[in-house]
């Protein structure tokens, strides 16, 4: 009933040529259509080579943040309106990254998702906990945390937009994935916590795991019941093993 979802975050990796290998791979690779939605995360610059790179492919573009205004002296920032008018479909809100090394919290993470549900783009919120967290047997409530944290400042309407990844900070980009059985405990824990805002809506919204995800772990994790889909940093940049992924799903 959910349709998996898998999306490769560059982060600031990759290069025009790059954004060529994939359009090529793509239109020679054969996904069984509407079993799967796939999306490609580049840096900004390059979404509009990428829109035409994987035209005639199932492959859609997404963005790696926004801003949360409309409009005005934000040096440096990218609003919703404009990544729509490049064809971005998913933009990612809250990435660990993000909150972090560029200090955005739940409030402007939460800006972002309305400016993105208010664009017809679907945000992506991305929850985890970090290793010290994890440790003192914390994740549940940060991770909750986080996803109450939006949620919260949504209408109904704007809730059923929403994307959600869990990435434990400790699994990304480590070489370190969380176990599935790690992960599906985590993934129950947050569709039970939807259950408190909407029986249908925990139903339906797509939860998808990022960590270290890669071919050769990529089916364990997305076999997992609540597990519907993957976010892929440092795999999603080498097209026989994203393409891999995508076929796991
Ligand atoms: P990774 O990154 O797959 O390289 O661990 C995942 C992410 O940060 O989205």
């Amino acid at each position: 009933m959910r349709i998996p979802l898998i999306a490769g975050n560059w982060k600031m990796n990759g290069s025009l040529a790059l954004i060529e290998d994939f359009g090529n791979a793509f239109s020679r690779t054969s996904f069984l259509s509407n079993a799967i939605d796939i999306a490609v995360i580049p840096p900004f610059l390059y979404l509009a080579n990428a829109d035409e790179a994987f035209e005639g492919t199932p492959v859609q573009i997404g963005a790696q943040t926004l801003y949360g205004e409309a409009s005005g002296a934000f040096t440096g920032a990218v609003s919703a309106s404009m990544l729509k008018e490049f064809g971005v479909h998913y933009v990612l809100v809250g990435h660990s990254e993000r909150r972090t090394l560029f200090k955005e919290d739940d409030a402007a993470i939460l800006a972002q998702a309305r400016a993105a549900i208010d664009e017809g783009i679907v945000p992506i919120l991305c929850v985890g906990e970090t290793l010290e967290e994890r440790d003192e047997n914390r994740f549940d409530d940060v991770v909750l945390g986080q996803l109450d944290a939006v949620m919260k400042g949504l209408s109904e309407e704007q809730r059923r937009q929403l994307v959600v990844a869990y990435e434990p900070v400790w699994a990304i980009g480590t070489g370190r994935t969380a176990t599935p059985e790690q992960a599906q405990e985590v993934h129950a824990s947050l569709r039970a916590r939807l259950r408190h805002y909407d029986e249908n809506l925990a139903d339906n919204m797509r939860l998808l795991y990022g960590g270290s995800m890669k071919p050769a772990n990529a089916q364990e994790l997305l076999s997992q019941a609540d597990i519907d889909g993957g976010l892929i940093g440092g795999a999603s940049l080498k097209p026989d093993d994203f393409i891999a992924i995508c076929h796991a799903a």
